[in-house]
């Protein structure tokens, strides 16, 4: 995506608006980012847009990094749930309702991870971060390329990239960032930087699987009642 239009437009005319802006710029509106209270009786829109064949160019990257939805091995399910599971615990310490895990090769947990960000003190204290870390350290390159991260909600754009340095082959997640952000409170910080988009970026081979409708329900309720 390229940077958004911005647009102050009385709430009045909010759609009239955003339609107007499609055919004045020539390119297609991809997603509403942010709408906040700028001053009395009015909003303000940020509207991403992108070219079409920007949009074109990401989806067959997309389609050619995996990108299954809805058709789950009994694997995935069980570390996915497990993951969810990870997300309750993390949650129930202090920390925010985040678990992931690694599998090897042969399907073989290595580790777990649950987030720390309030026990540990630490903004980054990210569950996949600290995957991504220890097998670097622990791990083969190739070994690190056949194995599989699963996360209960998708990577954040620090995540994401992590994952991709330290050659993780794929990645499996439950609920999506996109998900995660309808569930956020107004005003919230987001970063609308979603894995897919980061590992098309490049040119090393990451597939990625999530979200996945058999779990939305799980993976959502781990975080109702937190943000
Ligand atoms: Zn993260």
């Amino acid at each position: 995506m390229l940077p958004g239009v911005i647009a102050l437009l009385p709430r009045a005319v909010e759609q009239v608006g955003v339609a107007l802006i499609r055919p004045q710029v020539g390119f297609v509106v991809v997603e509403l980012s942010v709408i906040v209270s700028a001053e009395p009786n009015h909003v303000l829109i940020v509207v991403w847009v992108a070219h079409p064949e920007m949009v074109a160019q990401v989806r067959r990257a997309r389609r050619g990094r995996g990108g299954r939805m809805g058709h789950m091995r009994e694997d995935d399910a069980r570390h996915l749930e497990r993951c969810i599971e990870l997300a309750r615990a993390a949650r129930d310490r202090g920390d925010r309702p985040f678990g992931s895990l690694l599998v090897g090769r042969d399907g073989q947990v290595l580790k777990e991870a649950m987030n720390c960000e309030v026990t540990e003190r630490d903004v980054t204290g990210h569950p996949e971060l600290e995957l991504a870390r220890w097998a670097s350290r622990n791990l083969s390159p190739a070994e690190r390329a056949a194995a599989t991260m699963y996360t209960s909600c998708e990577h954040c754009a620090m995540c994401a990239t992590a994952h991709y340095w330290a050659g993780i082959g794929r990645l499996v997640f439950a609920l999506s960032g996109i998900q995660l952000r309808s569930m956020l409170p107004a005003g919230a910080p987001v970063l609308t930087l979603d894995t897919r988009d980061v590992f098309a970026r490049g040119n090393l081979d990451v597939t990625v699987e999530g979200p996945f409708p058999e779990l939305e329900t799980p993976a959502r309720a781990v975080h109702q009642g937190y943000w």
